[in-house]
């Protein structure tokens, strides 16, 4: 599956909301049997509305949400890159993830010590994101020579990659990130394969205090402008409440959430938010049994999409018979959307889109 990093200074609220998280995910595991936790490592459901609109059409039994992975990487300090605190294995443990929230401290609390000696968001961001940054230029930096070498034989691969790293490096050593980097899509896959801590998306988790938890505070307006300047997303949150709710019955959440003046848990906006942060597709399939959200990449094409669900689809792989979700929604359903012609056969390049009502056929 997809997964989220959690990732931030220590004592900044990494494992609150971790907890919470998996307690939500705990609470919901009679309904969705796929639910795993290790210590560390915790799988949630993603809340989609579209979900709930397809079961109520065709009258499903149960609802299952496709599932995002978050892990909880503790062990960041200032110096990681160089083996302090738990250095390089937590680096290891980012570069398995495929994208990064970052955990701020939004709150003032002189019970809680803060490494740095004072609550100041910005700043350790760039301490964490330093540190990657090191990780990156110094691993560039290995591989060079090895590429050049390389590229100057025919190594059309070789020179592809030293193309890309010789853009990078100069961003890496100027103090930014890889992700700064501009990539033609289909330069693409040949920078990921570079595997950069600093290329991977980014959100920020602006830890709040209690009572900022709806208007967000001083702090967290600091990371919003910051994350606007990188077109990246603030998730205002308070880990403390949160892991509150987490523990209340579904029925009393509402009732606690509309008393803060929240609409929605801060989970469910960071699971939506690490869920798009992946530039991930959803299609469903829908039945009398279940209606269920299944999660590809974008770009992936019907007989991929079927493989998602079980490998016989894929090497089976007929047809896809899709409906678009609003048609599906606008017409009440399967036979409505047939009659307006809104029913469609798709062969195996079908690129399937976001929203996709799809039955595959297929042959065993
Ligand atoms: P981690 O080291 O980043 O995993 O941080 P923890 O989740 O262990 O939190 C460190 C301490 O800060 C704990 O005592 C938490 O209860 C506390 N804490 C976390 N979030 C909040 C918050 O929003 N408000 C307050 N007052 N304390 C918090």
């Amino acid at each position: 599956g997809f997964k989220c990093g959690i990732v931030g200074l220590p004592n900044v609220g990494k494992s609150t909301l971790f907890n919470a998280l998996t307690q939500t995910a705990a609470a919901q595991a009679a309904n969705y049997p796929f639910c795993t936790i290790e210590p560390n490592v915790g799988e949630v459901a993603v809340p989609d509305p579209r979900l709930e609109a397809l079961a109520k059409i065709a009258s499903s039994k149960e609802i299952i949400p496709t599932r995002l992975t978050f892990v909880d990487i503790a062990g960041l300090v200032r110096g990681a890159s160089k083996g302090e605190g738990l250095g390089n294995q937590f680096l290891a443990h980012i570069r398995e993830v495929d994208a990064i929230a970052y955990v701020l401290r939004c709150f003032e609390d002189d019970d809680i010590t803060h490494v740095e000696g004072k609550i100041d968001p910005l700043s350790d961001y760039e301490t964490v994101e330093t540190e990657l940054m090191i990780a990156d230029l110094e691993s560039l930096e290995k591989r060079v020579v090895a590429l050049e070498k390389r590229a100057r034989g025919a190594d059309k691969e070789a020179k592809e990659q030293l193309e890309l790293v010789n853009r990078v490096l100069p961003l890496l050593r100027d103090g930014k990130p890889a992700r700064a980097a501009k990539v033609s899509d289909d330069e693409r896959p040949a920078f990921d394969a570079l595997n950069l801590l600093t290329s991977k998306p980014i959100l920020f988790v602006a830890n709040v205090d209690e009572a900022s938890a709806a208007g967000g505070n001083e702090f967290s307006a600091k990371v919003e402008q910051q994350a606007k300047t990188e077109g990246a997303v603030t998730v205002v949150i308070s880990a403390k409440i949160e892991s509150e709710i987490a523990t209340l019955p579904t029925e009393e959440r509402t009732e606690y959430l509309e008393a803060l003046g929240l609409e929605e848990t801060g989970l469910d906006r960071l699971i939506n938010a690490g869920y798009q942060l992946l530039g991930l597709v959803t299609y469903f399939t829908v039945g009398p049994k279940e209606a269920r959200a299944w999660t590809i990449e974008r770009g992936t094409k019907a007989p991929g999409a079927a493989g998602v669900i079980h490998s016989d689809f894929e090497k089976g792989f007929i047809r896809a018979e899709t409906i678009a979700y609003p048609d599906y929604v606008a017409l009440k359903g399967e036979a409505g959307a047939k009659e307006a012609g809104k029913f469609r056969l798709e062969g195996k390049d079908y690129v399937v889109a976001d929203g996709d009502v799809l039955h595959f056929r297929f042959a065993n």
